[in-house]
């Protein structure tokens, strides 16, 4: 099978090497762009949220490079993604496109269909191929957050952000090339090295933000204008909260998120899908760590974020933390979303010069 799969941040890294090495043969769809976003939106219903629309842009971009399956991943809860994977695929097969869907579903909500779909992709080399190759996936997941959180500290303070920026994606190659835990190790080492050499300014004392709100749409760069990379080359430290590692636990293992949910308790208390009670909890521990502010990134009719971004008022004047939601869609702009954060940077640096004049 010729087998495609949706781009959301770094992921792509770890999914190519896993499927390559599981036997398959991997059509890469195109990075997503206007184009992805536009036929998305073409095909889509119109008030399905932005992941949805994107990711239908890159399957039917993938597909006219020849792939003919589709792997991805389903969900549960009360949110509108457990279906998105069947919508997806009968959106597709209504255009002449009969694409085969593997969606991976949480494995502890249904084992036997995790397992059912999962043995699809491990038959070509068989199950202790897929055992050794899966040990290597998970040190590139480790090391790829490694680096991206050690980024974001070194971004704000570098003298030159284009430099930074570039290491950094010197270093997401030598991560890719690894073909072992050893040699996925050593990368790592090498990566944070030559991100350590940057020239950095020791003064600095960036802004502290911490950035929540749905996964797609906080990991995926192109689904959030890139808001990690302008922040920090306005010179602000962002702590992003969801990384690729945490989640995968979260979902494969369903342990590790409790004590944000328990923060979000007094506020919210309860699953309302996706990361919406997680975003809350997120703001009281950001509050409780002394952060600056926090930016929350909702996909435009995203009811989970919906629901917390109606509550965040409350979390917010209760715990002395500013908020900015930005809601995205196609219709949202780069420059709009930079003069907000502008603005948005100017409060909060007003906000920290009372504090230390008081
Ligand atoms: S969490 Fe929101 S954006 Fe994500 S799939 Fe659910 S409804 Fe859509």
């Amino acid at each position: 099978m010729k087998i495609t799969f949706p781009y959301m941040g770094t992921s792509h890294l770890v999914i190519s090497f896993f499927l390559k090495e599981l036997g398959h043969e991997i059509v890469y769809p195109p990075v997503p762009s206007q184009k992805t976003l536009s036929l998305g939106v073409k095909y889509a219903p119109e008030f399905a949220c932005l992941p949805f629309k994107i990711l239908l842009g890159t399957y039917l971009e993938a597909l006219e490079l020849g792939a003919d399956t589709i792997l991805t991943s389903g969900g549960c809860g009360p949110c509108r993604a457990g279906y998105y994977g069947e919508i997806h695929r009968r959106i597709l097969h209504d255009l002449g496109y009969p694409v085969k869907m593997i969606i991976l579903e949480p494995p502890l909500v249904s084992p036997r269909d995790f397992l059912h779909q999962l043995a699809e992709l491990v038959r070509p080399k068989g199950w202790l191929n897929f055992a050794k190759q899966f040990r290597i996936a998970w040190a590139k997941l480790k090391v790829l957050d490694e680096l991206e959180s050690t980024l974001h500290k070194l971004r704000p303070l570098a003298l030159s952000k284009q430099e930074i920026t570039k290491v950094y994606e010197e270093g997401l190659e030598l991560i890719d090339q690894a073909r072992s835990v050893k040699e996925v190790k050593a990368a790592l080492e090498e990566a944070l090295s030559r991100l350590h050499n940057v020239p950095i300014d020791p003064y600095c004392q960036p802004l502290k933000v911490g950035l929540i709100g749905e996964i797609y749409v906080v990991l995926e760069p192109f689904a959030n204008h890139d808001v990690e990379k302008l922040l920090g080359e306005m010179g602000v430290y962002v702590h992003r909260s969801i990384f690729l590692m945490n989640w995968t636990r979260d979902n494969a293992f369903g342990y590790g998120e409790k004590d944000v949910r328990a923060a979000a308790v007094p506020y919210l208390n309860q699953l309302v899908g996706g990361h919406g009670q997680n975003s809350i909890g997120e703001v009281v521990r950001y509050a409780e760590q002394g952060f600056d502010g926090v930016i929350h990134l909702a996909p435009f009719t995203c009811i989970p974020e919906i629901v917390s971004k109606s509550i965040m008022p409350a979390v917010s004047r209760d715990k002395g933390i500013p908020v900015l939601t930005l809601f995205l869609d196609e219709q949202t702009g780069q420059a709009g979303i930079q003069t907000r954060l502008e603005a948005f940077l100017d409060l909060l640096r007003q906000k920290r010069m009372k504090q230390e004049a008081s």
